[in-house]
C-alpha cells in the first residue's frame, strides 16, 4: 500500500471543484487518508517548491499558490503515486490526455488545478511537510 501527497491549487478551489476532483481519486481507487483546505504562507510555498527555487517561474509560481486556499490530501492505495500522476495529467493542460483533472479542470501551466508528488521520496517528505501522523487514517 502506497501513499502520495495531492495539493488542489487555488484555482480549482476558486471553480468549486474539490469534490468533482476528489472523486476521479476515489473512483480510480484511490481512498482520502487525510485532507485538509489551508492557506499556504510564502515561506510554505517556497519550503514547498523549494526545488525549483532557480527556475524563472518561480516567483510566479509562489505568488499562485499563496493566492487562495489549497485542499492537501494524503491518497492511499495500490501504486498511488504513479496512479495519481496518470489520473493528473501532463503538467501543461494543452498537451494533458483526453479525461484528466487538468484536460478538464485546468487552464494554463501556471493555473493547473493540481500537484502529486513524483517519487515515493517526495511523496514521503511532503506528507509529513503538511501532515502529522495522526491526522493519517
Ligand atoms: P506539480 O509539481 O505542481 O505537481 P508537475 O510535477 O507536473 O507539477 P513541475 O515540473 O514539478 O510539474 O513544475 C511545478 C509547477 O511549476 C507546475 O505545476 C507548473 O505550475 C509550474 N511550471 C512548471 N514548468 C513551468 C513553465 N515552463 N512555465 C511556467 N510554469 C511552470
Ligand atoms: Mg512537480
Amino acid at each position: 500500500m502506497e501513499q502520495t501527497l495531492s495539493i488542489i491549487k487555488p484555482d480549482a478551489v476558486a471553480k468549486n471543484v474539490v469534490g468533482k476532483i476528489l472523486d476521479r481519486f476515489e473512483s480510480a481507487g484511490l481512498r482520502i487518508a487525510a485532507t485538509k483546505k489551508i492557506k499556504l504562507s510564502r515561506e510554505d510555498a517556497e519550503a514547498f517548491y523549494a526545488v525549483h527555487a532557480q527556475r524563472p517561474f518561480f516567483k510566479d509560481l509562489v505568488d499562485f499558490m499563496i493566492s487562495g486556499p489549497v485542499v492537501v490530501t494524503v491518497l492511499e492505495g495500490k501504486d498511488a503515486m504513479a496512479k495519481n500522476r496518470d489520473l493528473m495529467g501532463a503538467t501543461n493542460p494543452k498537451e494533458a490526455a483526453p479525461g484528466t483533472i487538468r484536460a478538464d479542470f485546468a487552464e494554463s501551466i501556471d493555473a493547473n488545478a493540481v500537484h502529486g508528488s513524483d517519487s515515493l521520496e517526495n511523496a514521503a517528505n511532503e506528507i509529513s511537510f503538511f501532515f502529522s501522523q495522526r491526522e493519517i487514517c
